[in-house]
């Protein structure tokens, strides 16, 4: 059966990547095979930060594949889903040659991993519908198939736009370009939707990847860690192209940390909170006069048109307050997007945009 793996950059099928010494081992009880101090740091609490990680901890693998409905080999861990962009783009698109596509306005790491490639990015812009804004499906497709596109990039929820993208489209799409690319699905913010992660269509289309993060909803942002969702042999060969020893111990022991019972649940009732809050800053942004356009959003932020968004963004600033300006983006000179904060710092939003009456 011919499959994902003839998406693989030829010259790096049969790379087998650098040989840690973690990666060999067997049991052992003193270890002198990796130069490290038999001595922990005065520093150290743990007392075990001298030997290098696992270079995928078995644990935290098995755990987050809990997590996210998947099976420990569908599943690599890395230093966020920065780390899994920049992989599938190095691993899939041969420099000079193949193309990425993206479908803006959208988040910049896409268009930065290409660039870093020597990959050409092609792009198929939403449309800014009545609903708000549309991905064009059957024009990814035909693109696509058009050019020499290996990696397709879908954000759903979207950032900065918030919409979703269905799941009956991502699965007719996998169907269309199966042999042709891989279509990466972003759920970074999947956790304030309603609705259920790709990785169902795991199983039946193994050209796709989901992505998954660890710094939006459960709050750990400077943990750096986040997962790709794919087949068990993209899943080899992206290990093969990360570096030796991905995943800070410390780092793997807090996540470890965030997926006891007690932590999701107090994650669960934050996103709860951040759903509600997004309601009602939606609905009190939609009153203001100097609002032009709010647009749904499925995330835990709000893009926002101003009647003079400088001047909104000027008047936040003075008091303290930062959002990110997103007048550069094609078809967006006059938004911002507003994260959701907790409902003080919402509340102040919404009184400082009012004329301040704080
Ligand atoms: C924030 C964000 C991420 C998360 O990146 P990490 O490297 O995991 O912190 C991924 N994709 C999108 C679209 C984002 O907005």
């Amino acid at each position: 059966m011919s499959g994902v793996l003839d998406l693989v950059r030829p010259d790096l099928r049969d790379f087998a990547g650098y040989a840690s010494a973690r990666r060999a081992c067997a049991s052992g009880t003193i270890w002198l095979n990796a130069n490290e101090s038999p001595w922990p740091n005065s520093g150290d609490a743990t007392g075990s930060a001298h030997r290098y990680p696992e270079p995928q901890p078995a644990a935290l693998r098995k755990a987050l594949a809990a997590l996210y409905g998947v099976s420990p080999e569908q599943l690599l861990v890395g230093r966020g889903s920065d780390e899994a962009i920049d992989l599938l783009v190095r691993a899939l698109c041969r420099p000079g040659r193949d193309a990425v596509l993206i479908t803006p306005p959208v988040f910049g790491m896409y268009a930065v991993a290409a660039r870093l490639q020597g990959a050409s990015l092609i792009e198929v812009p939403l449309q800014d519908a009545a609903a708000g804004f549309e991905c064009d499906v059957e024009r990814v497709a035909s693109q696509v198939l058009a050019q020499s596109v290996r990696v397709v990039f879908l954000c759903s929820p979207a950032n900065p736009t918030g919409q979703l993208i269905t799941l009956p489209q991502i699965a007719t799409l996998l169907t269309q370009l199966r042999g042709h690319a891989v279509v990466v699905v972003d759920e970074a913010y999947l956790e304030y939707s309603a609705q259920a992660s790709a990785a169902c269509l795991l199983a039946e289309h193994d050209n796709l990847a989901v992505l998954r993060t660890l710094s939006k909803a459960h709050g750990l942002a400077a943990a750096r860690i986040g997962v790709v969702l794919t087949s068990p042999a993209l899943v080899a060969v992206l290990r093969n192209c990360q570096a030796p020893y991905p995943v800070p111990a410390p780092c793997a022991a807090l996540v470890m940390q965030a997926l006891t019972e007690s932590a999701l649940a107090q994650t669960a009732e934050r996103v709860e909170c951040i759903v509600q809050e997004r309601e009602r800053l939606f609905h009190a942004l939609r009153e203001l006069p100097s609002v032009r356009w709010v647009y749904p959003s499925q995330a835990n932020f709000l893009l926002v048109r101003f009647v003079d968004a400088s001047a909104a963004f000027s008047q936040l600033l003075a008091a303290g307050i930062v959002v990110r300006d997103m007048r550069a983006q094609a078809g967006l000179h006059d938004a911002l997007r507003i994260s959701i904060g907790n409902p003080e710092e919402n509340a102040q939003v919404i009184s400082i945009l009012r004329g301040r009456s704080v």
